[in-house]
């Protein structure tokens, strides 16, 4: 196995894992080049640019006995054979004219002869990298195709590449396409719904904006019945960016696989008896390019320091027995519009100081994530507060005025939706404040209507 591009430890990444098919033992090298000219394309494209320190990538050598990839010539959908009848012996057997079509290029001509070389590819993934999050293949052939599901696939021709960053979006962020696939084939997702109404539509933040509006997939039938965010997405036409809201899509997606929070110190294993002032807490961060992280540091629920990864304390910042260092980690990019979006992302790490006489006893830190979400917003009466987290802390919510006045207090359970009723509260803006440890870990709109 080959590294294309390392970013950090792989269990805090999403590892993209590369195979080849096609290739011969001496062309391998070859396959390596191409699967770095891939990664850097990819890398120069929005989201993957900003977020790139959040990926690995890494190329699997898998040599064939012969070159390139089948063209049986029996696609219905061109007059074949548009390009030479070819027959080759390569590991996971890939083909052109796949399902009837010239440019589905598979590892198989149908479902059932595609099993065989899916057995191959899960072999090889198991062997050598079981923990990939996304796995494409590259052919080595100059005739354009590709095909996506399980395991993107795409050719070496020019532009192929654009067709395994298309089907990454399927594969690693849920993406549905934004040309029709057909009746049946949408559901309600990111860039996909039967809504059309543009005050609660969930695309309502972009609405005007770089492109976005509420587009109908069609003029009849089903189609007419399903709308979509943008007309020139790469969810729709090749070559084209993502648009913003799939972008946002993908960066939360990112953020609900990797952990802004790469490591922190003084972690719980290191030595803290007999320590020295100032104290050093600090965190080492994944940054987006450019750095659009922002942390809130708080010692026992004062707020000390803003936008910094380290933070050092005297022994007079502390005061005798237990302290409370927090650091609130969140993602404040432009591709994320979520005020009254419905899920917020939030890490936090605190430390528990305590303090006697003129000795810290001990030191325990811990990372919490959290992904907290509020909906439907707006409302006119029932509102559901649901979070996320690896911790069991419950997470108090106050909602407020406007001018700070308390109204209601909840307290969440982990993975539990709790709702409320806010019917008796006048039309207007309220504030959703959610609280772990006693420290504000977030700040929500809400709009009554
Ligand atoms: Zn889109």
């Amino acid at each position: 196995m080959e590294t294309i591009k390392l970013a950090g430890e792989n269990n805090n990444r999403i590892n993209i894992v590369i195979l080849s098919d096609g290739y011969q033992e001496s062309e391998l090298d070859q396959f390596v080049t191409d699967a770095t000219n891939f990664s850097t394309e990819l890398f120069s494209q929005s989201p993957f640019l900003e977020y790139s320190d959040y990926f690995n990538v890494y190329a699997i050598k898998v040599p064939s006995n012969e070159s390139g990839a089948d063209h049986p010539a029996t696609a219905t959908d061109v007059t074949e054979p548009l390009t030479p009848i070819k027959t080759v012996d390569t590991y996971f057997n890939s083909t052109f004219d796949g399902f009837g079509f010239h440019r589905l290029l598979f590892y198989g001509i149908d479902w059932p002869s595609s099993n065989i070389a899916r057995s191959k590819i899960i072999s090889v993934l198991a062997d050598n990298f079981p923990a990939y999050d996304s796995a494409l293949i590259l052919v080595n052939s100059t005739v354009y195709g590709g095909s996506g599901g399980e395991f993107p696939m795409s050719s070496m021709a020019t532009n192929a590449n654009e067709i395994a960053i298309h089907e990454l979006g399927h594969s690693l962020f849920d993406l549905l396409d934004e040309y029709y696939p057909g009746d049946g084939r949408l559901r309600e997702d990111i860039n996909a719904t039967k809504e059309s109404d543009p005050s609660v539509i969930k695309w309502k933040n972009w609405l005007g904006d770089n492109g976005i509006g509420i587009y109908a997939y069609g003029t009849s039938g089903e189609a007419a019945t399903w709308n979509r965010p943008h007309q020139g997405c790469k969810m729709r036409y090749l070559g084209f960016p993502f648009c913003s809201v799939c972008k946002e899509g993908m960066v939360e997606k990112i953020h609900d696989l990797v952990s802004p929070v790469d490591d922190f110190t003084p972690d719980n294993s290191s030595n803290i008896e007999n320590p020295t002032f100032p104290l050093d807490f600090e965190l080492t961060l994944i940054k987006p390019n450019p750095n659009t992280l922002e942390s809130i540091w708080t010692l026992n629920g004062t707020t000390i320091g803003n936008n910094v990864d380290i933070i050092s304390l005297l022994a007079t910042d502390l005061m005798e027995g237990t302290n409370t260092l927090t650091s609130v980690i969140t993602d404040n990019s432009p591709m994320l519009r979520v005020d009254n979006h419905e899920t917020v992302h939030v890490t936090t790490v605190t430390w528990t100081i305590n303090y006697s006489a003129l000795s810290v006893d001990a030191i325990n830190a811990k990372s919490n994530s959290y992904t907290i979400s509020l909906y439907p917003n707006p409302t006119n009466a029932i509102l559901n507060f649901k979070f996320e987290s690896n911790t069991n802390t419950p997470i108090t919510v106050n909602i407020t005025s406007l001018d700070g006045k308390q109204l209601k207090s909840l307290i969440l359970s982990n993975y539990k939706s709790t709702e409320i009723n806010i019917s008796d509260f006048s039309a207007g803006i309220y504030v959703a404040n959610f609280y772990t440890n006693n420290t504000l870990i977030a700040s929500r709109k809400i709009v009554k209507n």
